[in-house]
């Protein structure tokens, strides 16, 4: 089969456990081949390991935490140090099984990240992780919002070269520093009411394009809830931009995603 990979997606997120078969079903009707499932807390990573367990050859996991966190007393806010703990030994721990370490990145959204102490933590939280990317060998897959540019450069000082930035908000000038490092750059189903995603895409070579659904989040419709069966979307607006074949776009991006991914070539055939 040569199908799709979506290759950022929160499949353990709670919005799917009342109807989960029926959304993977969907999905492989769609045509979806592989799903990379990240993680945003710590407290998800038994959930993505099982799922993965459940699915094998279909749910690829992929864990570290979000650049934002939870706080019982604040609501979400920035990741700080205290947050890795025990993240890094459960990486380590179930390295074998990981094709890549995420979500992981840089968010400096105002109200999440206020001040610069806070700015430099989640640098730190960010850093740590890719060094243990490093040295696993593994890909690392990347939040960035209001931060294209801290996230590029910081992953180029950190000598980060198998990197996936998911859903880039930043300038297409930026993007293309990542390009020159041989980053990919992921498109989610949102595309299709994102100008600034629109002229990513015409500027992002097809070579470094991957598909995504990041689902539940990001689908065609600002409200409710997105699915990997909304992966579709991406691939035609990627085939509509750059004036190709849906197909085409099929076989590249999945092509990108077996390299970048090595791991899912043990499962799916290149
Ligand atoms: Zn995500």
């Amino acid at each position: 089969m040569n199908g799709f990979i979506d290759g950022h997606c929160h499949i353990s997120a709670s919005e799917f456990d009342k109807d989960f078969g029926e959304v993977i079903r969907k999905a492989k009707k769609a045509g979806v081949e592989g799903i990379v499932a990240v993680t945003e807390f710590k407290e998800d990573f038994e959930k993505v390991l099982s799922l993965s367990d459940q699915y094998p050859g279909f749910i690829f996991p992929s864990l570290g935490i979000h650049p934002v966190q939870n706080d019982q007393v604040n609501g979400q806010r920035a990741a700080c140090l205290s947050d890795l703990e025990g993240v890094l030994d459960l990486v380590v721990k179930h390295a074998n099984k990981l094709v890549a370490v995420g979500e992981i990145g840089l968010d400096f959204t105002p109200w999440y990240c206020k001040s610069k102490e806070q700015r430099d933590e989640q640098r730190q939280v960010f850093i740590q992780q890719i060094q243990l990317a490093k040295r696993l060998d593994l890909p690392v897959n990347v939040h960035s919002r209001s931060a294209g540019r801290p996230t590029v450069n910081l992953l180029k000082e950190q000598g980060a070269t198998k990197v996936l930035l998911h859903a880039f908000d930043g300038k297409p000038s930026v993007a293309m520093q990542g390009v020159e490092c041989g980053f990919y750059f992921s498109v989610p189903p949102s595309i299709i009411r994102s100008e600034q995603k629109q002229r990513l895409v015409a500027k992002i070579p097809l070579e470094n394009l991957l598909l995504e659904t990041d689902a539940p989040a990001l689908g065609p419709e600002k409200e409710g809830r997105n699915e990997p069966s909304n992966i579709t979307i991406s691939c035609e607006w990627i085939a509509k931009i750059k004036n190709i074949t849906t197909d085409e776009v099929k076989r590249q991006t999945r092509l990108n995603a077996l390299t970048l991914f090595p791991k899912l070539s043990a499962f799916l055939k290149r």
